[in-house]
Order: structure tokens, then C-alpha cells, then sequence
């Protein structure tokens, strides 16, 4: 009957709507809790640290010139916090509205992916791999693997590396993937971070300590024992990442990038933890 199918229309009608705004309503909290998720997630990145008003990113805080806690001040400094410092500015007109929270190599992706940060910005290279599993934004750091070795060790290159050798790095990294590329017949220790690499080379658990070469620098800086090989034998290039789909956030961070190299504010940061910036 006409007047019967009309209601029904209407019924129908009703249902899908309730139902649609269920649907919406269960995107916005799984985008909060998980942060994973479609169009909605992506707008509440950004939306909700500007809510929130605070930035939270992943840094180190064990490297040298990176990231590195001063053990008198509490501060952590270096080049990243300084990047990640600026990004909170951009954001939030602020640059001290922002939480630093500590990441390993291994612990970044899982802090990220289950909301404990919004950005990780932690010398964390830019791989095929890794883009599984997370957005990353333009380049803003060039690296290359290398080796730290004793000032008087013999070891002058990757080939010098011989069976019967142990090379100490850090999980979860390039590094420990690539040196066993590099040097197939060495022994790998990877450890849970750089510090307890670097302490265990200092106390002469393996030969060298590998790793990329401007993190290597830091620690030669803090141990002049040790010297930093010239040779890099891979390529890193570094990205801030964010969760899969936080794309407006991630548009806000490369035009920060771009600002930032535009207005000279990079080569100052970079100048301050690096040293003279090589001519591009
Ligand atoms: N850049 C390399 C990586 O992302 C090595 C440094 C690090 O472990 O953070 O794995």
C-alpha cells in the first residue's frame, strides 16, 4: 500500500540516520584513543593537541647534539628538541607548549601508534619499511652510517671489519639492520639505547659501536678516546613521523620545515648542535 511503503520510507530513513550518527560518534572516539582511523582521525590529530594545547614528541634522550638529558638541569637539549621546540611554536604560538617524552629506537613506533605521542622527532630515518607503518614528513636531516672506534684502533673502514669481531649498536635501528649487511661475519650486540652501547664499548665489550655518523660525533665529543670513521657506508635521511593518516598535522609540520628553511632559523638550529652547514 502506498501509504504503508511511505512510512516505511520514512522508518528507513530514520534508522540510517541514527545509525550514521552512531558511526560518527564511534570515528571520533576510536581517532582519540587510537588515533587510528579515516578522515575524522586526521582532523582530530591536529584538532586535538591545538584542544589540548600542548604538543607531546617523542625525542631521545641519551644522544649527544640530538637529544640528550642534562643530568644538572633536567632539560633535555639538542637539535631534535630544539626542531621539535619550534614545530609547538608553529602550532600553538608557543614553544613551550610542549611535553617531551623519552623513546628508544625500539619504543617509537609502538608510543606513537598507541597515542602516547603525536610526533616522533628522534634521528629516526625515513624507510620503505618503516612507511608501513607511519606517515613521515620531508627530509630534515641528512645522516650516514659509520663507525666510532678507539682513537688507536686499526679499524678504518667497514671492510676492516673481520669474523671474530663484535660491533655494539642499538634495537629497533637502521644501524643494526644495515651493519649486518655491511659485515656479514661480525657478531652484533644490539642494546636497549646508545648510552648502553656507548658504555659497553667504553668498557670494551666490541671493537666498535655503529651507528649514524652525526650520532657518533656526539659521542666522540663526550670521549675523546674515540674517533668517528670518515667513510658512511648507507644513507639516512631523517623524518618527524606521525600516525598513518594524520595528514593535516603532517601538512603543518612540512610547512614548518619549509619556513624554517626559508627564514635561516634551520641553519641556526643546525649550526648551534652541528656546526657549519655543508653548502647544499
Ligand atoms: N637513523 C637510524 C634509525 O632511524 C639510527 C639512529 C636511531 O636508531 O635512531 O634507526
Amino acid at each position: 500500500m502506498k501509504i504503508k511503503s511511505f512510512w516505511k520510507f520514512w522508518a528507513a530513513l530514520a534508522l540510517a540516520a541514527l545509525l550514521g550518527i552512531a558511526l560518527a560518534g564511534c570515528g571520533g572516539e576510536s581517532s582519540k584513543t587510537n588515533g587510528n582511523g579515516g578522515k575524522s582521525a586526521e582532523t582530530d590529530a591536529l584538532e586535538a593537541i591545538k584542544q589540548r594545547g600542548k604538543l607531546i614528541v617523542g625525542v631521545k634522550y641519551d644522544l649527544n647534539l640530538f637529544g640528550l638529558k642534562n643530568p644538572e638541569t633536567g632539560e633535555v637539549e639538542g637539535f631534535d628538541i630544539d626542531i621539535a621546540k619550534g614545530l609547538a611554536k608553529k602550532i600553538l604560538g608557543d614553544e613551550n607548549k610542549i611535553e617531551l617524552k623519552e623513546v628508544t629506537s625500539k619504543t617509537r613506533i609502538p608510543m606513537l601508534n598507541n597515542g602516547e605521542i603525536d610526533a616522533i622527532i628522534a634521528t629516526m630515518t625515513i624507510t620503505e619499511e618503516r612507511k608501513k607503518e607511519v606517515d613521515f614528513s620531508d627530509v630534515y636531516f641528512m645522516a650516514g652510517q659509520s663507525l666510532l672506534v678507539k682513537k688507536d684502533s686499526k679499524i678504518n673502514s667497514v671492510k676492516d671489519l673481520k669474523k671474530g669481531m663484535t660491533v655494539l649498536t642499538a634495537k629497533g635501528s637502521t644501524s643494526a639492520q644495515n651493519i649486518r649487511k655491511a659485515a656479514p661475519d661480525v657478531n652484533v650486540l644490539e642494546f636497549e639505547n646508545y648510552a648502553e652501547a656507548f658504555t659497553a664499548l667504553r668498557s670494551g665489550q666490541g671493537d666498535a659501536l655503529t651507528t649514524d655518523n652525526a650520532l657518533l660525533m656526539g659521542m666522540a665529543k663526550q670521549d675523546p678516546n674515540y674517533r668517528v670513521l670518515d667513510e658512511t657506508f648507507t644513507e639516512e635521511p631523517y623524518g618527524i613521523a606521525v600516525r598513518k593518516g594524520n595528514t593535516e598535522l603532517l601538512q603543518v609540520i612540512n610547512e614548518y620545515l619549509k619556513e624554517i628553511r626559508e627564514n635561516g632559523e634551520y641553519d641556526r638550529i643546525y649550526e648551534k648542535w652541528i656546526g657549519k652547514k655543508p653548502q647544499e
